[in-house]
């Protein structure tokens, strides 16, 4: 008898029932959990979620194990479910980075969906960055206004990039983004975002957890993140089938907090419980009419904060 003892072990896939553990020893165990994983106060449909590093117990049955302990998580993005109420899947733990796949013609990603998702990365304090795609099609016009996105969203310390996913553009800069990193990437359907996937992972079987009975497992494998190991290092979570992560939990008074050009000026409004939406003195609203603040991250503020407020 080999005495497999217990291996440490990172989450690569989560349907919410089973779970697929990378372990130590370079071996992928299709695991159940043994034991409660809480995060308190929020009730998950899945506890345990991709990139998440735990302990494991091997099973007596080849490639089956069990989950025992879960290591303290340095973040997490949930999103609450919209069909049943109050339940909440945490899309991925442990994230360096968050990207956003955008394209700025067929289909067109509209600023506002930018900045929700921007919104989002700062409230769980993971760095974004936005990868404009599509390159190849751009217009001497269509690169004026990419110069243009990439200034104003430069300008607030976040990370842009050029890529042609097709024509495999620049995409050595992005190599050097994600080397060695665990990013979460998003993006609207059509942008491109399996298109980039492929180009960066070419070996097909790294894409896949290569169990061929996974897709019994849960019915809802498909909407449930999954981790893909990069060939030059680092990992991808791929989010399929999750649109937008959603502002959530977010007090409109808190909204500016998650606006780094207006938590800068933060102090310098008249009143400290002010909103920035028509107080006298606003430090917010000046930077807005000076051009200091992009009129169209302020116009994205105020959306997202009405929004927020009818929903409370
Ligand atoms: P996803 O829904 O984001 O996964 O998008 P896909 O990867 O399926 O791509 C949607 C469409 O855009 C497909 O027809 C791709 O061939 C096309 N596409 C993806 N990347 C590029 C690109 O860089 N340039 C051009 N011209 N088309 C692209
Ligand atoms: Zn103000």
């Amino acid at each position: 008898m080999i005495n497999r003892g217990v291996l440490k072990g990172l989450v690569t896939k989560s349907t919410g029932s089973w779970y697929q553990v990378l372990g130590e020893d370079n071996q992928r165990y299709e695991c159940r959990i043994k034991g409660k994983f809480r995060i308190k106060g929020i009730k998950t449909t899945n506890p345990i979620a991709v990139g998440d590093r735990v302990t494991i117990e091997p099973e007596q049955e080849e490639g089956y194990a069990v989950i025992t302990t879960l290591e303290p998580r340095k973040n997490y993005i949930i999103r609450r479910s919209i069909n049943l109420s109050k339940q909440t899947q945490i899309i991925g733990a442990n994230l360096d980075q968050a990207l956003l796949v955008v394209t700025l013609a067929s289909p067109p990603t509209s600023m506002g969906f930018i900045d929700r998702f921007l919104v989002t990365a700062e409230a769980y304090s993971i760095p974004a960055v936005l990868v404009f795609n599509k390159l190849d099609l751009f217009s001497a016009e269509g690169l004026e206004i990419l110069q243009d996105y990439k200034s104003v969203y430069t300008k607030i310390g976040y990370t842009c990039l050029e890529v042609s996913a097709l024509e495999g553009t620049n995409l050595t800069s992005l190599h050097e983004l994600l080397q060695d990193k665990i990013s979460l990437v998003s993006g609207h359907s059509g942008v491109g975002k399996s298109t980039l996937i492929n180009a960066l992972i070419p070996d097909i079987s790294l894409r896949t957890g290569q169990i061929s009975s996974w897709s019994d497992k849960g019915k809802h494998t498909t909407t449930f993140a999954e981790m893909l190991e990069l060939p030059f290092g680092g990992s991808l979570i791929d989010t399929p089938g999750i649109r937008e992560l959603g502002v959530v939990d977010i007090e409109p008074q808190e909204l500016s907090h998650f606006f780094p050009e207006m938590r800068a000026l933060m102090n310098q409004c008249r009143f400290n419980n002010c909103r920035h939406i028509n107080e006298p003195g606003c430090a917010v609203i000046d930077a807005v009419e000076q051009q200091h603040i992009d009129a169209s991250r302020y116009e994205s503020y105020l959306s997202i904060y009405h929004n927020e407020d009818s929903r409370n």
